[in-house]
């Protein structure tokens, strides 16, 4: 956990219109003052983002909704009740004063109460929204350790926090402007979670802009290659037999043998958790190590395994 000065610090720099990187159960967020909107150029710039694409905001528990959003439907509020502080971001019409740079220009804007103590102690010093977009360049993988930011960013970065990101993919995104809520993007708050509690299970994708759900988005320089568990074995020996460098993730409580080969095992997540947590950098020691090709296993596609293949999916469709 971060010191008391420290966190008094980064508030500080936000409401000096900087930015801070911070931990959250997600993802990173690089974080700018929300009412601030030369704060959020600075943050549009830092990550390179087009500026119609909306970024999150990140409110304290406890916040309130209606000073966001305009209207606030009853499967919004039964949302937030179930799943906030935590992975889940609402999609709602935004209040006339929230700043349209925020929200990419739309007349919704993404909320979200994380549920890390590091953001959580940061909001509370800070006393305000903080918008948070992934803190990693635009269409690149997203950051999990305060060492990614910091090689993503440099100096552009005032202030990194410190802390571990435990879900290690975004937060799964349900859009409440609309007459039937729908999720805009998969995370750790399940399409099996959503539906126990609003009692039918919600469409996903939509027509609302999301970043998160562009094709290319989450891009490696590797090539992701998913297979199944046992097309892993005959993969793995057409690759051996060329010159490319390749890495293999594989996934199951028993790690597949992988035998002599010129593959290097990058990652051998034993649940679907592990294999959220581990997600993104392993892609980025992918990339370090100059990988070629990642194998990546599929996970099955209940629960968190929906999220994870959304990610992989992209990963493989940004080349
Ligand atoms: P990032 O994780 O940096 O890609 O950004 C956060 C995600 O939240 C993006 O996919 C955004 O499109 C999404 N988001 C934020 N606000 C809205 C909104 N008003 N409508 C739809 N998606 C949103
Ligand atoms: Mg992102």
């Amino acid at each position: 956990m971060r010191t008391a000065a420290e966190i008094e610090h980064a508030a500080v720099v936000l409401r000096a219109g900087q930015l801070v990187a911070f931990p959250t159960e997600t993802v990173y967020g690089l974080g700018a003052d929300a009412t601030n909107a030369s704060a959020l150029h600075r943050l549009y710039a830092a990550k390179g983002r087009p500026a119609d694409h909306p970024v999150i905001v990140h409110l304290g528990a406890g916040a309130d909704l209606e000073a966001w959003a305009t209207e606030v439907p009853e499967a919004a509020r039964a949302l937030a009740g179930a799943f906030w502080p935590g992975p889940l971001t609402l999609v709602l019409r935004a209040a006339p004063h929230v700043s349209r740079v925020a929200t990419g220009g739309l007349e919704t804007v993404g909320l979200r109460v994380p549920g890390h103590p590091v953001a959580i102690a940061l909001l509370a010093a800070f006393g305000g929204g903080i918008a948070a977009p992934s803190a990693n360049r635009f269409g690149r993988v997203s950051s999990t350790t305060a060492e990614a930011v910091r090689r993503e960013f440099g100096g552009e970065v005032e202030t990194v926090l410190d802390g571990a990101c435990a879900v290690g993919i975004e937060s799964t995104i349900v859009d409440c402007s609309v007459d039937e809520p729908r999720v805009l993007r998969p995370g750790a708050i399940t399409l099996e979670h959503i539906a126990d509690l609003l009692g039918a299970r919600p469409e996903l994708g939509g027509a609302t802009r999301a970043p998160g759900t562009l094709a290319t988005h989450y891009a490696p320089d590797a090539r992701i290659e998913i297979v199944t568990a046992s097309e892993l074995e005959a993969r793995i020996h057409e690759l051996d037999d060329t010159n490319v460098t390749f890495g293999v993730i594989t996934f199951g409580p028993e790690p597949h043998p992988v035998g002599p080969t010129n593959a290097v095992t990058l990652a051998t997540p034993a649940s679907i958790e592990e294999y959220a947590n581990v997600l993104y950098s392993t892609l980025r020691k992918a990339d370090d190590l100059g990988m070629d090709v990642v194998l990546a296993v599929a996970p099955p596609v209940d629960g968190l395994g929906a999220a994870v293949m959304d990610r992989l999916g992209r990963a493989a469709a940004g080349r």
